[in-house]
């Protein structure tokens, strides 16, 4: 008896400490916490707006609450067939000024002096994948600058409309925000009050 009980509190104190060793607003590593998801980090190739690698290596670094977000986000997916392909996460706002610098418009590139959401570990650009791995059509790419990729543009095939539909119910039920000129991001609710940041991940 006496064994059993400490094993229950060595379990206990087990628990306590993994709750407690992270705290919600750590920046954490997607790859450490789920390896469900379907990672594309295209400012860590030259395949995206500013033509340019902006990040040494692909990573996905987010704060612990919005990885925990994601992660329930992308278990609901799963059970519908579906995954999380991820484009962008937490991004150092020197980045951002880059970016900024080639878009000067607020409906697609947030000014740095303000800040984005990425800069504060609590948004995500993605889109989905289903169980072949092919990514669900969204009617335009990633980083279209236009009013297509808004989600009140309505004058696609209705197969277009029901992708998107799909991605943002999803996520709104998991506690993220939809934002309205781009059908890829998503913020967690209250990460503007975060933070801004300008960490640079390690890469091995
Ligand atoms: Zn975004």
């Amino acid at each position: 008896m006496k064994t059993i009980f400490s094993f229950v509190c060595f379990f206990f104190a087990v628990s306590l400490q993994a709750q407690t060793v992270v705290a919600d607003s750590t920046f954490v590593n997607l790859k450490e916490y789920s390896q469900d998801f379907v990672l594309d980090m295209k400012y860590a190739t030259t395949d995206n707006f500013l033509k340019a690698k902006v990040y040494e290596c692909e990573a996905c670094y987010l704060r612990f609450k919005t990885i925990k977000a994601l992660v329930e986000a992308n278990n609901d997916f799963i059970r519908k067939g579906y995954r999380i392909k991820i484009f962008d996460c937490y991004r150092p706002l020197d980045v951002q000024k880059k970016m900024w610098k080639i878009v000067p418009d607020a409906n697609y590139v947030a000014n740095p002096a303000r800040g984005s959401i990425h800069n504060r570990g609590g948004a995500v650009d993605i889109t989905l994948v289903d169980e072949t791995g092919t990514a669900l059509d969204m009617g335009t790419s990633f980083d279209f600058f236009g009013p297509e990729s808004g989600h009140d543009f309505k004058e696609f095939a209705k197969p277009i409309l029901k992708n998107r539909k799909l991605l943002k119910k999803i996520m709104l039920r998991n506690g993220f925000e939809s934002f309205d000129s781009e059908w890829w991001h998503y913020n967690l609710e209250g990460a503007k009050k975060d933070k801004l940041s300008n960490f640079n991940w390690q890469c091995n």
